[in-house]
């Protein structure tokens, strides 16, 4: 087989060699709607699917049992009761026989019924039994197809995963010891998928485009998640080539484990906290090890998006409590809910928009439907009396918002006073930073918050018109614009005048190039990609922080975010810094 070369955007760091699986997941809604002149051919048909399906079932559920847990396994188990069930199966082979429908929209109207009547249940727990019945359908769909690559869950030995976009609950099952890559069609440098395969440590390539159609299943693929490059077919000069960059990387995180316990403090003694980014509880632990001082950043949202029904505040609570017990102590910061833009919630009726990026999102959803976002301040101030929890609002864009949401967690904190239910005494209340209108008003923020957190990801897009998730103008997307430079030294500047802290939890804070710069211009808090912190605390303990401030003060003056990197790698080869991960 001839070498071919694909690119796409490189969006989480590593070199991975590995085998394809091609992910081409069905949807129930999908199916096609068709009549049948052969109703027992059809039945037969389906009747089949059952029984692959189910001894599909029974293979995974060993599978998983023995590698991923028995609580894993229960799920798969439940379908395949629900396919023994005589609410299921028996109705679709019913409307099949007496109706002369298809096999296949048989599958597609029982299980559109039936997941509609588990989502309109009282029970939360009956709620999330929607999603089984729709997976089960798709389990279905895939046999009666005869069609490979459909399900996750089929992974079974390591592969580089090859799909065309990957959903939240999607990303949340992957397997971290099984995916050694991900390669997709589309998604932008921080897009939800390039944030949690950050996170995970994944290497990922996205936004590779039409390049894909030519991997199949099995295909031999060199990946390097830095760069963007994708190899189908390596040849041996290829394999050594990765071979080696590979070694490399190995070496460099060897180095960089020695900083992870350390703390980061610079050659003259300045000390920056250095946190992670997580999105689930789970990512909470083992994030001491790596030397995470705090969480710096919890994305709340993924909680919301991985079910199939808004999660309650006992649940929430729970998820909330267990990452702050994960940290013993250490800082918490847990970001109320980041809806909209790329990230939906298909049971919160959203209408669709022609600019969802600058429209019905985050705390603009909040603010609308108030009673969800006093539920999450509810569950958040509840898991404060379990450890170090602090609050903050996304996408803030004027003072307005920020006093009515602070009322609104004010109202919350006084009717746990009021009940008697724990909560602690003093929860720090903070805002993130990702709007240009209030970095422009940070001194008058600065008056009234407890803190500030930089969003790089979203600060980028607005001051500089570039949509974060559109390939076609990547180039453009960049935070060593002069112009956002600017911005986060206002931010900085106006919380340092009013004795308040700033962090920065967008991607800008995982990458070593931007540490001088975000040292000199004298930033508190940095939060990462878990896998980035050691890497982090080794590029700032290299540093000498007068040097930094004097070169922030040359950059901000500077024309183009190209005159901004020479000068970054310049000041970097100076002090025989690396900037390999
Ligand atoms: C950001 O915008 O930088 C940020 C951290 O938030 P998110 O990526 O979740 O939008
Ligand atoms: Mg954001």
């Amino acid at each position: 087989m001839k070498e071919t070369k694909i690119t796409g955007l490189g969006v989480s760091e590593g070199v991975r060699i590995g085998r394809a699986f091609v992910y081409r997941p069905i949807r129930v809604e999908d199916a096609e709607e068709r009549r049948t002149d052969d109703p027992a051919g059809e039945a037969l048909r389906l009747r089949e699917a059952k029984e692959r399906c189910l001894k599909d079932l029974e293979e995974l559920v060993a599978h998983t049992a023995a590698t991923l847990g028995e609580d894993k396994a229960v799920i798969l188990k439940g379908q395949m009761s629900m396919l023994n069930d005589p609410s299921l199966y028996p109705p679709m082979e019913q409307l099949i026989e007496s109706e002369g429908w298809s096999a296949e929209t048989a599958v597609r109207r029982i299980v559109i019924q039936t997941a509609g009547l588990f989502e309109s249940m009282a029970s939360e727990y009956m709620r999330e039994r929607a999603s089984d019945v729709r997976d089960l359908g798709s389990r279905l769909l895939l046999h009666l197809r005869a069609r490979e690559g459909a399900r996750l869950s089929d992974i079974r030995e390591e592969a580089i995963l090859v799909a065309d976009d990957l959903s939240p609950s999607d990303t949340v099952q992957l397997d971290k010891r099984r995916v050694l890559g991900i390669v997709t069609r589309i998604g932008g440098k921080t897009s939800h998928t390039a944030i949690l395969a950050g996170s995970l440590g994944i290497p990922a390539v996205l936004g590779a485009g039409s390049g894909i159609d030519a991997i199949h299943s099995g295909d031999t693929l060199a990946v390097d998640g830095g760069t963007g490059d994708v190899v189908v077919h390596p040849d041996a000069g290829t394999m050594r080539e990765y071979g080696d960059k590979m070694a490399r990387q190995e070496e460099a995180k060897r180095r960089q484990e020695a900083f992870a316990n350390r703390e980061a403090v610079t050659v003259d003694g300045f000390r920056a906290e250095i946190g992670a980014n997580i999105g689930t509880p789970q990512e909470a632990e083992g994030l001491i090890g790596i030397g995470a001082e705090g969480i710096g950043l919890y994305r709340t949202e993924f909680l919301f998006m991985s079910r199939s029904s808004m999660p309650d505040e006992d649940t929430q609570f729970r998820a909330y409590r267990s990452a702050a017990e994960a940290m013993q102590g250490r800082p918490v910061v847990i970001r109320t809910l980041d809806i909209g833009g790329d990230k939906e919630l298909p049971y919160l009726d959203a209408e669709p928009e022609a600019n969802p990026f600058l429209g019905y999102r985050a705390i603009r959803l909040c603010l609308g439907q108030q009673e969800l976002l006093a539920t999450q301040l509810r569950a958040i101030l509840r898991a404060s009396a379990y450890g170090n929890v602090k609050i903050m609002f996304p996408m803030i864009s004027g003072l307005q918002e920020w006093r009515q949401a602070k009322a609104i967690c004010e109202e919350a904190r006084e009717a746990l006073r009021r009940e008697n239910v724990p909560h602690a005494d003093k929860v720090e209340v903070g805002m993130m930073v990702e709007i240009p209108s209030a970095a422009l008003q940070a001194d008058r923020f600065a008056r009234e918050v407890d803190f500030f957190s930089i969003g790089t990801n979203d600060l980028v897009q607005y001051t500089l018109a570039v949509d974060r998730m559109n390939e076609r103008v990547a180039d453009l997307y960049d935070y060593f614009h002069p112009a956002v430079l600017r911005l986060i030294k206002q931010v900085i500047d106006a919380s340092n005048r009013h004795g308040k802290w700033t962090g920065m939890c967008g991607s800008m804070a995982g990458d070593p190039m931007a540490a001088p710069l975000l040292v000199g211009l004298g930033l508190h808090e940095w939060s990462m990609a878990a896998p980035s912190v050691p890497k982090i605390k080794e590029a700032i303990s290299r540093l000498n922080a007068e040097a930094c401030s004097a070169l922030a003060e040359r950059v901000l003056d500077m024309d183009t975010p190209q005159d901004v990197r020479r000068e970054l790698k310049a000041f970097l080869a100076g002090i025989g810094g690396s900037l390999q991960s």
